[in-house]
């Protein structure tokens, strides 16, 4: 993972690829599995950022939640003109006008996505899940809100990550990858986004 964090936020001199913006607190061991995954399904560099305040104008005092399209468009606002894509990342819970909580959100082909790791840590009781089952938890949420952001609509195959989850069961249902058909969507949809650009890796070939 790439971490020179200067480089690409808001002021930064060079157009970045995928960046990873913790919203308050967030776990070093969260954030950098986010990074490695992301940069080894896209294989594009992804930058760390420095952490941020979650937008004030996203709480919603009524239901104590943030609203996850607040937030997407702050994140949009502020950094898609430097930066392909980016992802929050917050330990808050978050919500949109229609469902009581999400994982994560994203607009279809939109520049920001975000996603939560507040109903994450739960088990099928009370207790707390192993961090291993946290990460790997956190690691779907994030590959499948950033497939929509390359316009990857839900996929019904199989145990794919594109899968989508309504409750915890559902999302751990799901596995960490991506199917043949979604992954040659994502792998075209990349290489699109890079045409034009002089700094990018090199194409990638549909699998
Ligand atoms: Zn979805
Ligand atoms: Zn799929």
């Amino acid at each position: 993972m790439n971490e020179s964090h200067k480089e690409v936020g808001p002021g930064a001199t060079r157009q970045g690829f995928i960046a990873v913006v913790p919203l308050g607190k967030v776990g070093i061991d969260i954030l950098r599995v986010i990074g490695d995954s992301l940069q080894g399904i896209l294989r594009l560099p992804v930058d760390l950022l420095d952490t941020e305040p979650l937008p004030p104008d996203a709480f919603m005092e009524s239901r104590n939640q943030h609203n996850a399209m607040t937030i997407i468009k702050h994140l949009s606002n502020h950094y898609s003109r430097h930066t392909m894509k980016v992802l929050g990342v917050t330990n808050r819970d978050i919500c949109n006008p229609i469902l009581t909580y999400v994982f994560g959100e994203a607009y279809m082909g939109g520049s920001a996505a975000v996603l939560s790791c507040y109903r994450l840590y739960k088990g099928t009781e009370s207790e707390f899940v192993s961090r291993e089952i946290l990460l790997e938890r956190i690691v779907k949420v994030a590959l499948h809100e950033i497939g929509h952001t390359f316009n990857l609509p839900h996929c019904h195959t199989g145990r794919c990550v594109m899968r989508a989850s309504h409750n915890l069961a559902e999302l751990d249902q799901k596995l960490n990858y991506l199917c043949d058909y979604c992954e040659m969507f994502l792998s075209e949809a990349v290489n699109e986004a890079l045409k034009g650009r002089d700094d990018a890796p090199g194409h990638i070939d549909p699998l």
